[in-house]
């Protein structure tokens, strides 16, 4: 989709700072960043939201994908955050599906 940042993003249009990447997905820096270590990860499919995306194994992969993610940022061991925000009470900004991986630093909970 022409019009949505994500799809750009994987299509090579916007530049971003890649963490991960395979055939489907992509990951890379959040522009701005709400933990010293902050990644968006994204099917490079355009989906709206996660309740549009009624593939179990697609979620599967893209989970998979997030864990791969934290691999690449090397939080594995030290531990991350993995947030979908959905909807207007969410705080879902970007109609992509998208995951955040967050870590670099100890996550409060709850999140305000
Ligand atoms: P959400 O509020 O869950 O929809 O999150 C969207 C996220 O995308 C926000 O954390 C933004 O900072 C991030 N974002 C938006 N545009 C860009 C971009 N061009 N490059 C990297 N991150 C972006
Ligand atoms: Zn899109």
């Amino acid at each position: 989709m022409s019009d949505c940042i994500f799809c750009r993003i994987a299509a090579g249009q916007i530049p971003a700072d890649i963490i991960y990447e395979d055939a489907d997905h992509l990951a890379f820096r959040d522009i701005h960043p709400a933990a010293p270590l902050h990644a968006v990860l994204i099917p490079k499919r355009h989906c709206a939201t996660l309740a549009d995306m009624t593939d179990a194994q697609e979620h599967g992969r893209l989970i998979l994908a997030a864990v791969a993610t934290a691999r690449a940022l090397n939080i594995e061991k030290t531990g991350y955050r993995l947030v979908a925000n959905y909807g207007a009470d969410g705080g879902q900004e970007v109609m992509h599906v998208h995951w955040h991986i967050l870590g670099g630093r100890i996550l409060g909970w709850p999140p305000g």
